[in-house]
């Protein structure tokens, strides 16, 4: 499943529109169900209107009533190129993903091939994190 959540989101990051960075981002989301929602970066000559692939997909996620996750797959690189380094998601998206996933047990994949990446419990990328549990 690991490979194909990763394949999944190289070819979602083929979709990314970023003409100000050229820095590619692509996010596939495994639902409890099996069922899988990807997310590219969209970025906006405003700049802040721009938003992450994996935020796209937990939005489209939640958009078509799917609210409870498992794994996160993420590639991201310069355009066009194979990913020198592991893209981890940025804050915000930690915070986004602490909203509908256990950290204790949601894992996130960061990817630069299907062969090479590394797996993190989102409680480890975000501690002491405050969720829909801490109101
Ligand atoms: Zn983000």
């Amino acid at each position: 499943m690991i490979q194909r959540l990763i394949r999944l989101a190289m070819e979602a990051r083929l979709n990314a529109y970023t003409p100000y960075s050229n820095f590619t981002v692509g996010a596939a989301l495994l639902t409890t169900d099996g069922t899988v929602f990807t997310g590219c970066n969209v970025e906006n000559a405003a700049f802040t209107p721009g938003n992450c692939a994996e935020r796209t997909a937990v939005f489209k996620a939640v958009s078509e009533g799917y609210k409870e996750f498992e794994q996160i797959a993420i590639v991201g690189g310069k355009k066009g190129e194979q990913p020198k380094e592991y893209c981890s998601p940025c804050g915000v998206c930690r915070q986004v993903l602490v909203e509908f996933a256990d950290p204790k047990t949601f894992q996130v994949i960061i990817a630069k091939s299907e062969e090479d990446y590394q797996v993190y419990r989102l409680e480890d990328l975000l501690p002491l994190s405050f969720g829909p549990e801490s109101l």
